[in-house]
């Protein structure tokens, strides 16, 4: 592992690099991705952003986002396999673990440019030459923000960088309330305003962009497919592949869903079971300070921050992912006890 201050002077012109972030990128992967994008650029390198499945619709005004290479997309696949040849950089946004790359994990894992890292995950990978790498940053766009600033480049953040680094902000704070939202991310947003960031045409974009289809989809959710488990101070929900069909559901229509588990009075957490057709896709968030993050790696092959992780259940069958967790519960009571009575 090398200091990040000795990747500063190797970003030349002519320099070819590839970035890339993790499945089902959210808000915070293409923001980190196009903001790092345009900043190196600018600096006169040729780089592309890659990703491993598809941007969601609420993403795609971001500038730089109608050139983003999708590695599902089979056309995409050839032209991210010759770029990754030739890559004398690879950079990892918002994410640690090369498992999160699902299909393209081996392609960048193979790749000969050396790796850089820059994210706030917990427990990150030993994989890379360089990292960047703060829990306590709210977001990787933050990161991208404070590096920038540390190689003292502010001058090169221009409005459409800011835009970006906004909205991975924005999100990963849960619209500055979650309790990442620090002065300093504050600070940042400020200084972003200031370069001229619209963030109020941004929060619309993001949030106030859905397909009435997506409206009913999340109505049928809340109605039909939420329980709520009082001794475990649980949300519980799910989704199943009938009702993504049936709601027409697009990458990006089970986004923030599980959030709302967390306004039932009483709740500590909250789970979202999600059926694919390779499993089921978990998504877990808490409030302070029970922590989601262990139960998410020790049960479910997963991890994240200490409020929201991830994790998958290897059958694709919502039952069985119920019967996991009425396995494993009742070993947390003890947990959930005790931050319940603090
Ligand atoms: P989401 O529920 O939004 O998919 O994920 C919540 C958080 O957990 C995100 O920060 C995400 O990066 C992380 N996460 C999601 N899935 C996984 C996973 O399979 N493994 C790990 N380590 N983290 C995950
Ligand atoms: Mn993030």
């Amino acid at each position: 592992m090398s200091s990040i201050s000795a990747l500063q002077a190797q970003l030349n012109s002519g320099t070819k690099a590839v970035i890339t972030t993790h499945f089902n990128p959210d808000s915070d992967a293409i923001g980190s991705s196009l903001a790092w994008q345009n900043y190196l650029l600018q600096l006169g390198l040729e780089v592309s952003v890659v990703v491993p499945s598809a941007v969601s619709a609420n993403l795609k005004w971001m500038p730089g986002a109608e050139h983003i290479l999708n590695f599902e997309d089979t056309l995409h696949k050839v032209q991210i396999e010759a770029l990754l040849k030739e890559a004398e950089f690879i950079f990892c946004l918002d994410f640690s673990g090369l498992q999160r790359l699902h299909g393209l994990s081996h392609s960048i894992k193979s790749a000969r440019g050396t790796k850089v890292v820059i994210d706030h995950h917990l427990n990150p990978e030993d994989f890379a030459t360089y990292y960047y790498h703060r829990t306590t940053a709210a977001s990787t766009c933050e990161l991208i923000f404070d590096l920038i600033q540390e190689w003292g480049d502010d001058a090169r953040i221009n409005e459409a960088m800011g835009s970006c680094l906004y909205s991975g902000i924005m999100t990963d704070t849960g619209s500055f309330r979650h309790p990442n939202t620090t002065a300093h991310v504050h600070e940042v947003v400020a200084h972003l305003i200031q370069k001229g960031v619209n963030t109020n045409a941004i929060h619309r974009n993001i949030f106030d962009s859905a397909s009435l289809d997506r409206l009913r989809f999340l109505g049928h959710i809340l109605a039909n497919r939420l329980d709520y488990l009082p001794e475990y101070h649980l949300s519980l929900m799910w989704i199943t592949e009938e009702d993504q069909k049936q709601f027409n559901s697009q990458a990006g229509d089970t986004e923030g869903i599980v959030n709302y588990g967390l306004q039932i009075a009483g709740a500590i957490w909250a789970i979202l079971l999600i059926q694919r057709p390779d499993g089921i896709k978990l998504s877990f968030r808490s409030i302070e300070p029970f922590s989601v993050n262990e139960f998410a790696s020790k049960y479910f092959e997963g991890g994240g921050h200490k409020n929201a992780s991830g994790g998958r259940f290897s059958s694709s069958s919502i039952e069985g992912a119920k019967e996991k967790l009425q396995e494993v519960l009742p070993l947390y009571l003890s947990e959930i006890n005790r931050v319940k009575n603090l």
